[in-house]
């Protein structure tokens, strides 16, 4: 059994250099996953010099831990955006979705990007009496918004109601991200920035060892550490998934469940991927047991799994994506409700649009800054959630051994390492090998190496008192 995702397992890594002098650009890109390539696909075919640093490996974050569907029907996202911002908002959402689901197939046909592109019917399914109406809901608003919506079933899991979309895709996300940067001019791997100050009209960003001057600075960094001035860790909460990849040979596939207990489904050549076990990062600490429940399931369908791996994404009070300006000249992308593969492309058109001055229609829409009543119960539970977290870190009891390149990690209730981006203390993910944050999703090595932000820094392992014994 491998513990890394299939897309990372069918890929040839590519490599790029490590940043190795003070640099100045126009526009700078912090993140090279799915949103900090595509902002570099399209703001390189404009007149200013962009440039973009990758604290690891380019399209290794988030994004490579996806299920890679570019779909419009997304569980239960588009019903709590009907009923909490009104059907104007909603059709307007849903509008942004299907384009950007059009842009990304109109750049891979463009680009001739090889990234096992494949169109598919998408469903959502429920098996739970009381969500056939809001299913029901969903399939009248979509008809109204002139979306084809089929009455369908499937012979995976047991649903009371199925309802069925065309032209929607499945592809290769780490394929597709190479594609996108082609070219592969100032891109910098292994480049991690540590601090950003701004001086009149210019950001100064910087690693350990070098500046970059630049006008404009994107922040692409999925969960990003920079927090002031826009207190991310009130603004957005992560969601956690556990996922796994059998043989299985099924036609093509695209099925969601409407809602709790999610579960994902999609084929991949030969392969069935399943997502489930969903809980919110600070709620369930228990990597294993989730692990563990996921594989019972694909027991039921006579599946065992040949890959096991976890990923979070970043879900905000409202829904919808926080894209634009937090201060001028300083723009974020992410939020995507766990539906970002096609949004996060979006972004990079919408903020080419906001940095070239020219209109979008979708800036207000996700307006990073936008005040709704869901922002502010939001923000008011995100205090909640990051104390709970906090405080349920350090109470969680780990007892286990495990050895790797000899190193022997002892857990018992003591503090063995801390988060360096809020504190939090870290959890052996003792599945995938990684120590991870139970409050703000950063992952690291079990040697130290920081895998996933918020935090830009490795952790000290090795000197740990608690480590290099054996017990
Ligand atoms: C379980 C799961 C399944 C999903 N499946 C789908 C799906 O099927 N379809 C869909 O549309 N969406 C899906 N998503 C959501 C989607 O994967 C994400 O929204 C999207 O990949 C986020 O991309 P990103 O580029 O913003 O983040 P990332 O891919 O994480 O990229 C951010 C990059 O920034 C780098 N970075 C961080 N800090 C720094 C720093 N200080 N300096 C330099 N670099 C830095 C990181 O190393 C990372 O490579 C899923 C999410 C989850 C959790």
């Amino acid at each position: 059994m491998k513990n890394i995702s299939i897309w990372k397992d069918t890929i040839d890594m590519i490599s790029l250099p490590t940043l190795d002098s003070n640099q100045e650009t126009d526009v700078l890109i912090i993140g090279g996953g799915i949103t900090g390539c595509s902002n570099y696909y399209f703001l390189s075919k404009t007149k200013y010099k962009v440039m973009l640093v990758e604290q690891n490996k380019i399209g290794m974050g988030v994004t490579s831990n996806s299920t890679g569907k570019l779909s419009f029907l997304q569980n239960d996202l588009l019903n709590k955006i009907l009923d909490n911002e009104g059907e104007e908002v909603a059709s307007k959402y849903l509008k942004s979705q299907i384009e950007a689901i059009n842009l990304v197939t109109e750049i891979i046909k463009k680009e001739k990007i090889n990234c096992d592109l494949v169109k598919v019917k998408s469903s959502v399914y429920t098996n739970n009496r009381s969500e056939v109406k809001k299913l029901k809901e969903l399939e009248d608003f979509l008809i109204k918004n002139d979306i084809n919506v089929l009455h369908t079933s499937n012979n995976l899991v047991k649903e009371k109601d199925e309802i069925s979309i065309d032209n929607t895709y499945l592809f290769h996300p780490i394929k597709f991200v190479y594609g996108l940067i082609k070219d592969k001019k100032n891109i910098y791997e292994n480049t991690s920035i540590k601090k950003i100050v701004e001086k009149g009209n210019y950001y100064y960003c910087y690693t350990d060892n070098y500046v970059i001057k630049c006008k404009y600075v994107i922040i692409a960094s999925h969960y990003p550490y920079f927090l002031l001035p826009f207190m991310f860790p009130i603004k957005a909460y992560l969601e956690k998934s556990y996922l796994s990849a059998t043989i299985s040979n099924q036609n093509n596939i695209s099925l969601i469940s409407y809602s709790n207990p999610f579960i994902s489904i999609r084929t991949y050549n030969d392969y069935l991927i399943y997502l489930s076990n969903s809980h919110l990062i600070n709620n369930d600490l228990d990597d294993k047991k989730n692990f563990i429940e996921l594989q019972k399931k694909l027991k039921d369908i006579k599946l065992i799994p040949e890959y096991l791996w976890s990923n979070s994404d970043v879900m905000t009070n409202d829904s919808m994506p926080y894209i634009g300006e937090i201060k001028e000249r300083m723009i974020i992308a992410t939020g995507y409700n766990t539906w970002g593969l096609a949004s996060s492309v979006l972004s990079g058109s919408i903020i080419k649009d906001i940095i070239l001055k020219n209109d979008n229609e979708y800036i207000n829409l996700f307006d990073p800054k936008r005040i709704n009543v869901d922002q502010i119960i939001g923000n008011i539970t995100n205090i909640y959630k990051n104390i709970n977290g906090f405080v349920k870190s350090y109470s969680k009891k780990q007892d286990k051994v495990i050895e790797k390149d000899n190193i022997y990690f002892y857990k018992d209730n003591k503090v063995l390492t801390k988060c360096p981006h809020l504190k939090c203390k870290l959890l052996l993910n003792e599945v995938e090998e990684t120590w991870d944050c139970p409050c703000h999703g950063s992952r690291f090595t079990l040697d130290g190496k920081c895998i996933s932000g918020p935090s830009n820094q490795n952790i000290d392992v090795k000197n740990s008192k608690y480590n290099n014994k054996k017990y």
